[in-house]
């Protein structure tokens, strides 16, 4: 990858400025922003312009106090230049730039973690998203619900990519029991103790709207309008949709791996019971009805084969349990402790 030296030094200054922000962050001693947005941006030059002045125009109407936070996730077409011109020119804009290209979760993440806002809004760089709806997720925040998700009312996107997120919601309303319908959309509020369990969440391969269900108590869902994307292109081939398709899957339980200890009990008992059938068969015809020992052969195999899929069932719960601890993952996030009498 080139590098200019520009970007080397546009790099250390954000060192620099990584270092003065980390300990308000870290500490969180400051929250006195009402509202942070969050944007990763990968090579999104053709949108970064009219993102920004739709972001503030939206924002500064708001009357409370914001911050954007632009992640710049080591886009290579220039967008790395705009964001900083843009964190030099408006105050309210914070411009964190990543070394290199890590995905579009960790970059959102990237921002959480830089964020210092009560509610916190993550929506694309590529417009697809209109910054416009954003009022309408705050009016929802206003019921006191954790997590805000939106549903595309007319999403703007090929036929597969419909089709195929259509399958994955539905997967993930009957797995987690959590009745959203549309995790594909990254337009999501989160309020702030949302954001902290999350952060404290280590494992790499993740799914932000998965992740904050699983901590939310209230949550709720809004139509809101989806637009297609009118410059560059999307930045997910057919290998990263799937390979995102499997962080949602991992990050949101192993019940897969279940399914492995189901199928493996089922697979396992027909087999054993067809190999017994086969065995009394052979008791009551005589051993010309079984095949001169051909099948009880068949039925000793059956019951080795039904005991190996017992085994990878068991050692699928296993696996489940060490995914479980590996991830580490909080038990559980306090939100308040309120006590009348102060413990020494
Ligand atoms: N994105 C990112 N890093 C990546 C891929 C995407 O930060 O590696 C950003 C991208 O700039 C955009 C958002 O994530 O703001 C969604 O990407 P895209 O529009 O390509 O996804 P799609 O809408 O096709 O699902
Ligand atoms: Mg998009």
């Amino acid at each position: 990858m080139k590098c200019s030296m520009f970007q080397v030094s546009m790099y250390e200054s954000y060192l620099s400025e990584y270092a003065e922000r980390t300990p308000v962050v870290s500490g969180h001693a400051e929250k006195d922003i009402a509202c942070s947005l969050v944007i990763p941006v990968f090579n999104e030059a053709g949108n970064l312009d009219e993102l920004i002045d739709r972001c503030l125009k939206v924002c500064r109407q708001g009357g409370q106090d914001f911050e954007i936070i632009l992640v710049d996730d080591g886009s290579s077409d220039g967008s790395t230049e705009m964001i900083v011109r843009a964190g030099r020119e408006h105050p309210e804009i914070v411009a964190v730039l990543l070394n290199r290209n890590y995905g579009q979760h960790a970059a959102v993440f990237a921002g959480l973690a830089q964020s210092r806002g009560e509610i916190v809004i993550t929506l694309d760089a590529d417009l697809q998203n209109p910054p416009e709806e954003i009022p309408k997720l705050l009016l929802a925040m206003e019921d006191n619900v954790d997590v805000v998700g939106t549903i595309r009312s007319n999403r703007q996107d090929t036929l597969f990519r419909r089709l195929s997120s259509n399958l994955v919601n539905a997967m993930v309303r009957r797995t987690t029991g959590v009745m959203m319908h549309d995790y594909g959309c990254m337009l999501r509020a989160y309020r702030r103790p949302i954001v902290e369990a999350m952060l404290q969440c280590r494992e790499h391969s993740t799914f932000i709207p998965i992740l904050a269900n699983s901590f939310a108590r209230t949550t709720a869902e809004i139509p809101v309008e989806h637009a297609s994307r009118q410059q560059g292109e999307s930045k997910y081939s057919l290998f990263k949709l799937v390979s995102l398709q499997f962080d949602l899957l991992t990050s949101m339980s192993t019940f897969p791996l279940r399914l492995l200890s189901l199928l493996g009990t089922i697979i396992a008992a027909s087999g054993i019971a067809f190999g017994i059938f086969l065995l009394t068969m052979r008791f009551v015809m005589g051993a010309a009805w079984a095949a001169q020992g051909v099948f009880t052969l068949f039925s000793i195999l059956f019951v080795f084969i039904g005991a190996q899929f017992i085994g990878l069932g068991l050692l699928g719960e296993y696996i489940g349990r060490i995914y479980h601890d590996v991830r580490a993952r909080p038990r559980y996030f306090i939100q308040k402790v309120i006590s009348s009498s102060k413990k020494q």
